[in-house]
């Protein structure tokens, strides 16, 4: 069941309550280059990204936030470390949201400066711990980085708000050890009722970071902790937003594109599956309706192990047979197959 939380706005975004889980991204690009950080923005919401986040630098960072929001359609989240005057340029320049510490903001009239700015514009504050960056004093106090360490940290930085009257809270607590992030988020839940953004943090190179990734954020999803994710990788974010919704969609949190059934090979395989496998899986990449497909190696068990596929195609010698939801219905020659296959799908997102 999922966690009960109260729901903050992101621009247009809701997060939280009963509202479907958020996918978000980060830009790579240097802010101060509008032209690049939009493009990239542009690329983030092609692949179905709702919420952009950017570095905020210095002041040339936090202005370009203006130019920035008025070519994008997504919300904009402003991520700064300690300097509270980057904070009110980015709300001035029409940040949706802030991503700062207040314990790391210093005197609290500067961190009422952020709140009242905040408040007036209705824009939420992400609370977020790192494991890797965990507040001295806490380190200090706990010897190791530890969950209980991260909550405490992340509560004290609650209280500084709390204390201000403000609850337009997010919060993370990320680690790169899956089982750390695990118990911190777990931890967290049963303290607080605000919204919880989930990532595994610095989880490494493709690969790496989406095995860590679909463990630790699909383990919480399916606990029912996680408002909004990000899946965080070396490499280009569309490919975040892309394994965000791979997470979200096997566990049944999201319809978004299209389910790939492939088959691992073996004896009795008679075509060249792989590379028609990885084609067909490069050409459905980008289709937001929700479908299965299958691309199985044999057509004495394809159809039948592909039987919850809308439309696949099994491999025979020198053909294979087009198959919808388990059914055959045609032969065609194996050098016509993922032109034949990708018709048949272009078939099925017409009609749905
Ligand atoms: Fe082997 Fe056929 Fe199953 Fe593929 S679908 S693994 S080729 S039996």
């Amino acid at each position: 069941m999922r966690r009960k939380s109260r729901t903050v706005k992101i621009g247009s975004c809701l997060i939280g309550g009963d509202n479907p889980v958020v996918v978000q991204s980060m830009c790579s690009t240097d802010t101060r280059n509008v032209e690049a950080t939009v493009a990239q923005i542009k690329e983030l919401e092609a692949a179905g990204c709702q919420i952009a986040r950017v570095a905020v630098v210095d002041d040339e960072a936090a202005a370009a936030i203006k130019k920035i929001k008025a070519a994008i359609a997504i919300p904009l989240v402003a991520d700064i470390h300690f300097d509270y005057k980057l904070a009110l340029q980015s709300l001035a320049a029409g940040a949706d949201g802030l991503r700062i510490n207040p314990g790391n903001i210093g005197e609290r009239k500067r961190v009422q400066a952020v709140v009242s700015a905040c408040r007036e514009k209705n824009t939420p504050i992400r609370i977020g711990v790192n494991s890797g960056s965990l507040d001295k004093q806490m380190l200090k106090r706990y010897g190791v980085v530890c969950a209980e360490a991260m909550v405490e940290s992340a509560l004290e930085n609650i209280k500084i708000l709390e204390d201000m009257d403000f609850r337009e809270i997010k919060i993370s607590l990320k680690a790169s050890s899956v089982k750390l992030t695990l118990e911190a988020y777990r931890l967290m839940a049963s303290q607080v009722d605000y919204p919880l953004h989930i990532g595994i943090t610095e989880a490494g190179t493709k690969d790496r970071a989406l095995i860590k990734s679909a463990l630790g954020l699909g383990r919480l999803l399916n606990e029912g902790i996680g408002d909004t994710i990000r899946v965080s990788l070396t490499g280009n974010p569309v490919d975040e937003v892309w394994a965000a919704y791979e997470i979200l969609r096997n566990l049944g949190l999201s319809e978004r594109g299209v389910e790939l059934i492939s088959c691992p090979t073996c004896g009795r395989c008679e075509i060249d599956l792989i590379p028609l496998a990885e084609a067909v899986d490069r050409a459905v990449r980008n289709i937001e309706q929700p479908l299965k497909v299958a691309v199985m190696g044999c057509v004495v068990n394809g159809p039948g192990e592909a039987r919850e596929a809308d439309v696949g195609i099994a491999g025979g010698r020198g053909f294979g047979l087009l198959f919808r939801n388990g059914e055959i219905i045609r032969k065609v020659p194996a050098t016509d197959m993922l032109s034949e296959l990708l018709q048949e799908i272009n078939k099925l997102i017409e009609n749905k």
